[in-house]
Parts: C-alpha cells; sequence; structure tokens
C-alpha cells in the first residue's frame, strides 16, 4: 500500500515538472512507469536526510548543563549530543527538555525551572556560531538557512508553573514552546500514567481528578492554545489526554512518545489515543528509549526494578544523611549500571515504532522525540547519539518509505504542526474573550 502510494506520489512530481519544463503545446501522457534518468535520479537515504529539517522535541541535556557544567563543545562523554554529534546527525533543532525532578526541587519548582531554561541560553550565547535560539517555526527554518543549531524549549511537567497562570505565561515570554502537562507525578490538576494504571484509572486508592482534568487544568490548556505554547501529552494518564483533546483549540504533540500496542508501558500511547492525535492533525514523536519501544527490554528492566528502587532508596538517604543534594547525573550513572545489564532492543525495534505509528496515525502524524541525555543511555543497538540518525531515515526507506515520508518524520510534521499552533494563537488573541481570571485550583474543583 506505502509502495504504490509512493509510486503515484513520484509520478505526480515526474508530471508536474515536466509540465513545467515542455513546451506549451506538447501535451504529457500518463505513463505507467517514470522515465529511467528518473529513476536513477531516486535520491539516496544520506541525501534525504542532508536535505531534510531534521527536529528532534526532546532532549534531557540541560540537567547535565547545570548539574554537571556541561558545554555542547565538549565530547559527550556518555551522553548522547553535543555540537559534533548533531553536525554528523544533520539534527536542525532541538526542543531542549526543561524537567524538574519533583522530589528533589520541592518547593523549587520555578527556581530550577529558571535555572533550566537560563542553561540553555548559556549555551547559545558561548556558541553563537553554532547554535541559535528559535522561538517558532521561521525560527527553525532561519537558523537551518545559516547552518546552525535551533534551540528551543519544552517544559515537561506542570509542576513547574506552580499552579499559576501568570507562572506559565512568564515561561512562554523566556522563550518555552511547549508543555508536557504532566511528568510522572500526578498534579492536582491532571493525571500522569505514572499514577494512575490505565487498567483501574478509577481506583479510588490512587489520587486522580475526575476528569482528567480540573476547571484549573482546562484553563491551563486554554491559556497555553492562546500564548502559542503547544500542549505536548506525552506523560499523562489515558483520561487526561482524551479531556485535552476535546478542550483544546489547537492540535497537540506528544513530544516524546511510542506506542502500547508493541510494548505495553502506561506512558505509550493506545492505538485510539494514536488516531485521535491524528483527527486532531497533531504529532506523535516517537521515543527512543529501550523501556517504550521494546517489550522484550522492558520485561527484563521491570524484573529488576526492585532491586534499583532500593539503589535508589540507600543512595538518597545517604546523600540526606550526609547534608548534600542528590543530583540528577548521579542518579543516572546509578540507574545505568543496572540498565546496561539489559541487552539493547535491535534498532530495529525502533523502527517498528515509528512505522507503527505512521500506519496508525498516519505518515502526516508521526515524528520524533528521541529523549536523548534523559534515559541513561539506553538506547537501541546502533543509536549511540545524535549522530546516528540518518539511520533511521536509511531504515525507513529500506521499508518503502519516501523521500517525501520521511522528509516529513524527521521534522515536517512538527514544523507544520508548530505553525497550525501559532496560528491558533493569533486567532484566540484576536477573540473578545475576557482574560481568565486567575483562580486557584482549590477555588474550581
Ligand atoms: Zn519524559
Amino acid at each position: 500500500m506505502k509502495a504504490i502510494l509512493a509510486a503515484l506520489l513520484f509520478l505526480t512530481t515526474t508530471q508536474l515538472l515536466a509540465a513545467q519544463t515542455a513546451p506549451p503545446k506538447t501535451t504529457v501522457p500518463l505513463k505507467t512507469s517514470p522515465p529511467k534518468s528518473h529513476s536513477a535520479a531516486k535520491p539516496s537515504p544520506a541525501t534525504v536526510h542532508a536535505q531534510a529539517i531534521v527536529i528532534d522535541t526532546h532532549a534531557d541535556t540541560p540537567q547535565r548543563f547545570v548539574d554537571e557544567n556541561y558545554d555542547l563543545a565538549m565530547p559527550l562523554n556518555g551522553g548522547q549530543l553535543d555540537f559534533d554529534a548533531a553536525k554528523q546527525g544533520n539534527l536542525g533543532a532541538e526542543f531542549f527538555s526543561i524537567w524538574v525532578e519533583p522530589d528533589l526541587w520541592k518547593g523549587q519548582y520555578a527556581k530550577r525551572t529558571l535555572e533550566l531554561i537560563d542553561s540553555v541560553y548559556q549555551q547559545a550565547a558561548k556558541h553563537p556560531d553554532k547554535m541559535k535560539m528559535a522561538f517558532s517555526a521561521d525560527d527553525i527554518v532561519a537558523a537551518h538557512r545559516e547552518h546552525k543549531l535551533a534551540a528551543l524549549m519544552g517544559i515537561e511537567g506542570g509542576h513547574s508553573i506552580e499552579n499559576s497562570l501568570g507562572l506559565l505565561r512568564d515561561y512562554y515570554k523566556l522563550g518555552v514552546r511547549y508543555m508536557t502537562l504532566t511528568w510522572s507525578n500526578s498534579l492536582d490538576w491532571a493525571d500522569s500514567s505514572g499514577v494512575v494504571d490505565p487498567k483501574n484509572p478509577n481506583d479510588p486508592n490512587v489520587p486522580h481528578t475526575k476528569e482528567g482534568l480540573t476547571e484549573f487544568g482546562k484553563d491551563v490548556v486554554y491559556e497555553m492554545n492562546r500564548l502559542g505554547m503547544m500542549v505536548d501529552i506525552s506523560h499523562v494518564a489515558d483520561k487526561t489526554f482524551f479531556r485535552t483533546l476535546v478542550i483544546t483549540r489547537a492540535p497537540v504533540i506528544a513530544s516524546h512518545s511510542a506506542a502500547r500496542a508493541l510494548c505495553d508501558a502506561p506512558r505509550n500511547m493506545t492505538d485510539d489515543m494514536l488516531r485521535a492525535v491524528a483527527i486532531n492533525g497533531g504529532v506523535v514523536q516517537v521515543n527512543f528509549y529501550s523501556g517504550f519501544i521494546s517489550q522484550a527490554y522492558r520485561d527484563a528492566s521491570k524484573a529488576q526494578k526492585p532491586e534499583v528502587d532500593k539503589a535508589i532508596a540507600d543512595l538518597k538517604e545517604k546523600y540526606k544523611s550526609e547534608g548534600k543534594q542528590l543530583t540528577y547525573g548521579e542518579l543516572e550513572t546509578l540507574q545505568r549500571s543496572y540498565a546496561d545489564k539489559i541487552p539493547r532492543p535491535p534498532l530495529s525495534a525502533l523502527i517498528d515504532q515509528i512505522d507503527h505509528i505512521a500506519k496508525v496515525a498516519g505518515v502526516d502524524h508521526t515524528g520524533l522525540g528521541s529523549d536523548f541525555d534523559g534515559v541513561s543511555g539506553q538506547l537501541p543497538e546502533g543509536i549511540d547519539s545524535a549522530a546516528d540518525l540518518p539511520k533511521i531515515t536509511a531504515a525507513l526507506m529500506a521499508r518503502g518509505y519516501s523521500a517525501a515520508d520521511c522528509d516529513k518524520i524527521l521534522g515536517g510534521n512538527l514544523l507544520r504542526v508548530f505553525r497550525e499552533v501559532e496560528k491558533v494563537s493569533k486567532q484566540l488573541q484576536a477573540e473578545d474573550r475576557p482574560r481568565i481570571v486567575e483562580k486557584q485550583p482549590f477555588e474550581k474543583k
């Protein structure tokens, strides 16, 4: 089916090109096979990748900037993103994740959020020849023309706004262009897949909202639509996902999510959810994490969990007794030492995920959200850093994906959704709807 569609598309392009260059009187006959010279000109995966604006919507590198004083000009040193890797992988834009660990930073969510945001600006300021802050779809295209990495930011976890629409607006002003409504922790206005089990969503022993979002939660979504901040549904509980899709005025993104049909993690999306994003016009950016793409890896990881949890608790206790702050990097080193014992899934596991999402949601609703620097290096074979991104294009083309399909998956779809979000924002700002009155969630329940 896909190959037939690709062939049709190819033929249409051939005719269009012929129509543009042919003398006016010549009619263009319908050909059953493209001319020889044209089939020889079919672009190679390397060319397709090199010509695309490649956009990754999730990297946790800011943790490294702040905690390890990491600089993108330094060698990877266990990470997956630096300038060399970005260049080799033709990465055009990265959405740096502004993620605040909710236990470590209790009471200081805004402070930590602001420090992480600043760290991205610091990188851009240090390396103006290599990286440029970007705040719009047009900015991404402009940075690409200048051969610079476009740096964008997405907040991962609505706890960063501390129940304040004012803070949400401040973050927008600082350049944040998406927010994941929740991380693995539930909020009093939205539920997380890390807390609410999709198989038992109304478990009375697990705190959750009645409808997936409270009235305040709906205000957050509306305000994001109005500002032009993409609503990211990665991590949220199924009910919160569907409630968000009912009320959002703009297309949503899943900045880093895989498919549950292939790997049964509550954090992954069901086929119904994938189809709902397609209807909404949004895009699902596929997560590369081994534990989300491969059932075999997930099962092995599950078996190991009690041991890992105990080691983390022990380390936290040790730091607490010494009066020191445990960093994300130290936590990751520990997790990594355990995860490294599990065999890596093959690259095909990731390609299967992209292929599944492209088949269920559609090739217009699929993209890449690596989760680089956020998964303790637990990535499929062959994907060690951003330098390996061209392997994805090669694998997709080997499965029959056309150059145009790959261009969409690599970044075209995200650009389309980003532009649509910007358009909806302009429309909402022009509407005469009264400004949302700030109310605390407890007043609205
Ligand atoms: Zn995440």
